[in-house]
């Protein structure tokens, strides 16, 4: 690809669809490069209600669809493909990708965070047939079951709750008595009856045959283990992990600078080290991870991007 765009934006989360909507909107010629699905994150959460006007069938889906073709009608593109170096030197950085090489003033990287994992025996062999790191995705195959949730953040309250009109029974299980959680999803679970709270524990196995059939706890205050098993008559059950995230910084881990947890440091402007490369969203240090900061992280970048290429006015 011989065409050199303003901004090359690596990943379509809302950091990157901001960008491009900032971008185009501005008639800076704009790409965004994306290996998976347009959303990030969103496109697997189940509802997005604390993004500003966002109200009516707020799904992280329809969200995600309004952002793409907003983005699209000023003009930014939208690429499938995977990166797998950069060359961000010079005036002109190229973004190198399975399928071409994509040439830009300016690269911005919005390439998001992936869940954790739990690292314990078992989970990877269940992983997506029992163990689940989407509620959105997977919650319907576990009507009327039982399902676990690891993790005592803000993802595992609302999606707990969320797994609350599929599953029979969901128990919450966390290592410790505090939930990181914001206090009004964690009254809601501690309301509902469906919820169940399982602190202080850890997943220490996931075993079955074939079918998850128990997971192993281990009480992180003495180490006491204790064995759960499905329900009889059900023969199965859930367990879903909302244990945090890791960002995205395969491409960029050894040139720029991270913070003590891996993400990547930006000064206000999304600006980092290098001359014309910026950082957006959940991949940039900081504190707030939300939809709306990953928004203002894209429109930040594009506005910082264009400065660089055309002077602050
Ligand atoms: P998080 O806030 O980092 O919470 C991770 C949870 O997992 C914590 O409870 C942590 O326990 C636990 N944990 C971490 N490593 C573990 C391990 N190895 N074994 C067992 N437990 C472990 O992550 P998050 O819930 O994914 O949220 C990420 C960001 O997105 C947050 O800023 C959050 O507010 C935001 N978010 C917002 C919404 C919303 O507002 N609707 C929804 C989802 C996410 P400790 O507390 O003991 O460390």
């Amino acid at each position: 690809m011989d065409q050199v765009f303003d901004i090359v934006i690596i990943g379509a989360g809302p950091a990157g669809l901001s960008a491009g909507l900032y971008a185009g909107r501005s008639k800076m010629k704009a790409l965004i490069l994306e290996k998976d699905n347009n959303g990030g994150q969103i496109a697997i959460t189940h509802a997005v209600e604390n993004y500003p006007g966002s109200i009516e069938n707020a799904t992280g889906p329809s969200l995600t669809k309004r952002m793409v073709e907003q983005c699209q009608s000023f003009g930014t593109e939208i690429v499938r493909d995977t990166i797998e170096s950069l060359e961000l030197d010079g005036d002109v950085k190229k973004v190198i990708g399975e399928k071409g090489t994509y040439l830009g003033k300016t690269v911005i990287i919005a390439t998001g965070a992936d869940a954790r994992k739990i690292g314990c025996p078992g989970e990877k062999m269940f992983a997506g047939k029992g163990v689940s790191y989407c509620a959105t995705c997977d919650a319907d195959f576990f009507e009327e079951l039982e399902v676990f949730v690891v993790g005592g953040g803000d993802s595992a309250i609302t999606e707990a709750l969320y797994l609350t009109r599929f599953a029979r029974k969901v128990t919450i299980v966390h290592r410790r008595e505090g939930l990181r959680a914001n206090k009004d999803s964690i009254e809601i679970a501690k309301a509902d009856p469906k919820i169940h709270w399982k602190l202080h524990k850890v997943v220490k196995e996931i075993k079955g045959d074939g079918i998850l059939e128990s997971i192993v706890l281990e009480d992180t205050r003495d180490g006491e283990l204790e064995e759960i098993f499905a329900d009889e008559d059900d023969g199965t059950m859930g367990v879903f992990v909302f244990i945090g995230m890791i960002p995205h910084t395969e491409l960029v881990k050894d040139i720029l600078a991270t913070d003590d947890e891996g993400y990547l440091i930006t000064d206000d402007e999304m600006k980092t080290s290098i001359p014309g490369v910026f950082v957006a969203g959940d991949v940039r240090s900081k504190k707030v991870r939300q939809v709306v900061t990953a928004a203002s992280d894209g429109a930040v970048a594009a506005i910082s991007a264009e400065h660089f290429i055309f002077g602050t006015p």
